[in-house]
């Protein structure tokens, strides 16, 4: 399993067959199906992911993990849980356009797959009936509408946490954060409107799937707890980007909006 998103695991959590492109994973928690889905690698500096470390401890982790300062991969990966009863897809990838920003002219990304990953995993998209979203960062909102600007899933509600809502989709929010960030949510969140559900606290999202906001990344960040006889699943988004970010959980991104908030998230998750 790829370590951007999903990966606290706890319980019996039972693993599948690995694909053979790789591009989906399956594995059950409990009787739930899932898959996780690889929507592409992005490459990242250390000065972007550990940027308030001591530059030589940095260097000596990645050397450690035989990792290059200028190139940290990171997957981005997205789930599907089908609990029996629903469908729900929990981040929807990235949009490839708006990542192209963060990239030194000529570098290139692959990010943008998750629609391949969609079908390569068989999930009728009219049988998904939730999309949650763990936060509006344009990796992870980009699949959610597709090439014409339509709801991807149409039968889906989609779930979001109130404060991460009416942050980024503030007029202030828009006109403050550069197009990278802002042409996303015009794109693939602000059409989804009158189908979203906002989240005003920590709970059941439905059965087996519950919120448990972890702030800080973004003002509305959560987590899932994804539980199903006695196994479960901690999906932890972006309260740890990498896992040199739970070796050290006072290490944190540039993209933390509140970096204090955040740092107090990532040894509660682990600890879970
Ligand atoms: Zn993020």
């Amino acid at each position: 399993m790829t370590l951007h998103s999903a990966v606290e695991e706890a319980g019996t959590v039972s693993v599948g067959v690995e694909e053979s492109e790789r591009r989906i994973f399956r594995f059950k928690v409990g009787s739930f199906d899932c898959v996780a889905i690889n929507d592409g690698t992005f490459f990242y500096t250390a000065d972007q992911y550990f940027s308030n470390a001591d530059p030589h401890l940095v260097t000596t982790a990645l050397v450690e993990h035989r990792l290059q300062r200028d190139r940290i991969p990171s997957p981005y990966t997205c789930l599907v849980v089908d609990t029996g009863e629903h469908v729900v897809v929990v981040d929807t990838g990235a949009d490839r356009a708006a990542m192209r920003d963060f990239l030194p002219t000529g570098v290139e990304t692959d990010v943008g797959r998750f629609a391949e990953g969609v079908d390569q995993a068989g999930v009728d998209v009219a049988d998904v009936d939730r999309v949650i979203v763990s936060h509006a960062h344009p990796d992870h909102i980009g699949g959610n509408t597709d090439a014409a600007g339509a709801p991807r899933f149409p039968h889906a509600r989609l779930t979001i946490r109130r404060e991460e809502w009416e942050y980024w989709t503030s007029d202030a929010t828009l006109a403050a954060q550069p197009p990278a960030f802002a042409d996303p949510v015009r794109k693939h969140l602000l059409p989804l409107a009158d189908r979203v559900e906002l989240l005003e606290e920590d709970g059941e999202i439905m059965p087996g799937i519950r919120a448990v906001h972890a702030p800080g990344h973004t003002p509305g960040h959560m987590a899932l707890l994804i539980q199903c006889d006695d196994a479960e699943l901690l999906y932890i988004s972006d309260a740890a980007l990498h896992p040199l970010h739970l070796e050290h959980p006072d290490w944190c991104t540039v993209w933390e909006m509140d970096p204090e908030r955040a740092l107090g998230v990532v040894p509660k998750n682990v600890r879970q």
